[in-house]
């Protein structure tokens, strides 16, 4: 059980952060469905406006033959999955998919690359890429991996605005997942991002075996980082044949609607990511996971290597919902 604040940010601690236990967050998954459901929306809508819904863009920029071990990732090297390795991509090539990201209404540019954590040469090139991206007006997110020293401040000085970096899971489930990692190297990596003044995208993934304590532990860890993540993706497991997870119990579409709306009670000015496993839901279960608090998605392209719900559907899905993408104009609570 989680004792004490995850305090990431050693410089400004912000005491009005509120304390989260895992008993504490138990017991919310607990209140009966509806009831979460109508709680989380009110908090919802007390910080945002209900009807935005922030998008984003993803693009792997650098796919597959990655040294960790991550049991839910088919870009592991040591998984047989049929994904194809792609080496880091030119600048043009990424600066073209952003201008078409943009002109469909993506508001951030979010660019993944499947290493451990980038090397100085790496660094040196994602930075030029990340240059190019910010000069055309999108926001821009980078998920990069474990960070060195000093490597945070470089992406910070190129322009990056965000960078991802979940919790995946529980740390008392953590080594059931990933063995190549501690949970404690993530919170480094997370330090050293709020140090260098970035903005923080921190979420994890269900549906991973976990118990619903080890959700409510997830949860709880996302929740106490101090300050809290400006982001917070919700991710389902997707079973992809050749990884360890291929046969993750099912997590019932309940479950994962309350997990988004103790994201939202428990992280009420963070952006709830409807993240990776959209594709297998049902528009009745996204339009539940909106009620319960959710509002940013990723939109268009391939999420990483997974599919992502058309485009096309996205925008039909958002017009009969009467949701309408996140703007300056748009996104404050009425
Ligand atoms: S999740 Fe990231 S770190 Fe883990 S195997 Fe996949 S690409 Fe590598």
């Amino acid at each position: 059980m989680l004792t004490e604040k995850l305090q990431i940010n050693s410089i400004t601690p912000h005491p009005s952060v509120e304390y989260w236990s895992v008993c504490k967050v138990e017991s919310l998954f607990e209140t009966p469905f509806l009831e979460l459901v109508y709680r989380a929306a009110q908090i919802h809508r007390k910080y945002f406006n209900p009807r935005a819904i922030q998008l984003s863009t993803l693009m792997s920029i650098k796919t597959g033959g990655c040294p960790e071990d991550c049991g839910y990732c088919p870009q592991s090297a040591r998984y047989h999955t049929g994904v194809q390795n792609q080496q880091l991509l030119d600048v043009d090539e990424i600066v073209a998919k952003a201008k078409i990201a943009k002109a469909r209404g993506a508001g951030r540019f979010c660019m993944g690359a499947a290493w451990r954590g980038p090397k100085p040469k790496d660094i040196e090139k994602v930075t030029e890429i990340i240059k190019a991206v910010k000069s055309l007006g999108l926001e821009t997110c980078g998920t990069f991996g474990l960070l060195q020293d000093g490597m945070a401040e470089d992406l910070k000085e190129a322009g990056l605005d965000y960078y991802n970096h979940n919790l995946d899971t529980a740390p008392e489930h953590y080594a059931e997942v990933i063995g190549t990692r501690r949970f404690d190297d993530r919170l480094s990596t997370l330090g050293k991002v709020r140090k260098a003044g970035l903005k923080v995208c921190c979420g994890g993934i269900v549906g991973m075996n976990e118990t619903r304590k080890e959700r409510a532990g997830l949860i709880a860890s996302l929740a106490n980082l101090d300050p809290q993540p400006e982001s917070v993706p919700i991710n389902q497991l997707v079973k992809v044949e050749g990884t360890p997870l291929e046969d993750a119990e099912e997590l019932d579409w309940t479950e994962f609607v309350r997990t988004i709306a103790v994201a939202r009670i428990t992280m009420p000015k963070s952006y709830v990511r409807l993240s990776a496993g959209r594709s297998g839901m049902s528009e009745e279960m996204q339009a539940m996971c909106f009620m319960a608090g959710a509002n940013s998605i990723f939109y268009g392209d391939k999420l990483l290597v997974t599919g992502n719900p058309e485009e096309d559907g996205d925008q039909l899905l958002m017009a009969k919902l009467d949701l309408e993408p996140e703007n300056a104009e748009n996104k404050k609570a009425s």
